[in-house]
């Protein structure tokens, strides 16, 4: 990819939502552009503010993948220099020590991987199902079809789950890029229902607890019990418990998770889970909060590398997705368009 500039990106980390989607972002668009970034006030609207540990393994991870020259790349920096080099298709190991999600090692990896020249295998560690990132079974199920649909490949293994507080979770992604450009989609309608199944993953729990939330959700969403799984978990793999719901229509599947907390009763997590679902469904939207602003991102590329506007439609717009959407201007010569309101918001991205 050529530079299309020197200068750095400046980006202000308070901005908008000021979480760490704004450096997984500004990082993995720096890789994939190869325009320098500089990130000052990293995460100043989260109660620790600065770099945590799996956001330092999300920059270390870009710099690997792109052979960049990075300062304040440290525990609890709230600034950043990052200057990338051109990126390299390869094998690369990014692990998190702790339960830090390496979902989203991944998710700062990807868009750049996608450019490169020849296919990656990326082996990861850490967490696999973390509150506040995406879990393993919505990046299989929900993003990585969408992947393909821009003409490349992501395939993704699960070898063992990773769980708050012990991680040891262990995922293997291999990244193919496409021929050409990335092709943009549209995604519209989630056209009609399929099929719709629920599964806990709670290993280390007595088995009630994962019955009791799959059977209060089944009530809740009237699921018979062959949509009702209790996961396949090894041992030593928890504590955990996250529930998942998987929605598969014709041109789209979309997978909504709750975690299960000391604090919540089973039955709460699951009501919690049902409620997502019921607006999900009332609403005519292809995809949900989370997948939006995941989608947010491939679409400009693929508009961005085929000149071409593509638009999807989304339960929400949450500050997240506005925010992610800002970032991606700062970097690609593309313009989003928001439209809310009605039964499903319409967001478009169009060529600069
Ligand atoms: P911070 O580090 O500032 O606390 P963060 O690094 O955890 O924040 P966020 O800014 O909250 O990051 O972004 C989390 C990412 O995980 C987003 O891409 C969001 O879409 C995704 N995500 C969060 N929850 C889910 C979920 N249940 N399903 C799918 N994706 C999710």
């Amino acid at each position: 990819m050529t530079n299309i500039q020197e200068k750095p990106i400046e980006l202000d980390g308070s901005q908008g939502e000021g979480g760490g989607q704004i450096l997984r972002t500004g990082l993995a668009l720096s890789v994939a552009t190869g325009q320098p970034l500089a990130i000052e006030k990293i995460r100043a609207g989260r109660a620790k503010p600065g770099l945590m540990r799996q956001h330092l393994a999300c920059v270390n991870a870009a710099a690997a993948i792109s052979g960049a020259q990075v300062e304040g790349a440290e525990l609890g920096s709230q600034s950043l220099r990052f200057t990338p080099g051109a990126v390299r298709a390869g094998e690369y190991r990014f692990a998190i020590s702790g339960a830090g999600s390496c979902m989203l090692v991944l998710q700062t990896v990807l868009p750049p991987l996608l450019l490169a020249g020849a296919q990656s295998r990326v082996h990861l560690s850490g967490g696999t199902h973390n509150p506040m990132a995406p879990p393993f079974h919505f990046l299989e199920r929900a993003f990585a079809p969408l992947v393909r649909r821009l003409g490349a490949d992501l395939q993704l293994t699960l070898r063992r789950c990773g769980f708050y507080p012990a991680g040891g979770g262990e995922v293997e992604a291999v990244v193919v890029p496409a021929a050409g450009p990335l092709q943009p989609f549209d995604l519209i309608a989630r056209g009609a229902h399929r099929a719709g199944h629920a599964e806990c993953l709670a290993p280390g729990l007595p088995r009630h607890v994962p019955t009791r939330e799959l059977d209060t959700l089944g009530g809740a969403m009237g699921w018979s019990g062959e949509q009702l799984r209790l996961g396949a978990v090894r041992q030593n793999e928890g504590p955990g418990n996250a529930l998942m719901a998987t929605l598969a229509y014709e041109h789209v599947t979309e997978v909504f998770t709750a975690f299960g907390e000391k604090s919540m009763s089973a039955e709460q997590v699951a009501h919690g889970l049902a409620r997502e679902l019921r607006a999900f469904q009332k609403s005519e939207a292809a995809v949900g909060p989370h997948l939006a602003d995941q989608l947010a991102l491939l679409q400009a590329l693929a508009a961005w590398q085929g000149r071409k506007a593509c638009a999807f439609t989304c339960s929400e717009v949450t500050e997240h997705t506005r925010t992610n959407c800002a970032v991606i201007e700062r970097f690609l010569p593309v313009r989003f368009a928001i439209a809310e309101g009605g039964d499903a918001c319409r967001v478009q991205v169009a060529p600069a």
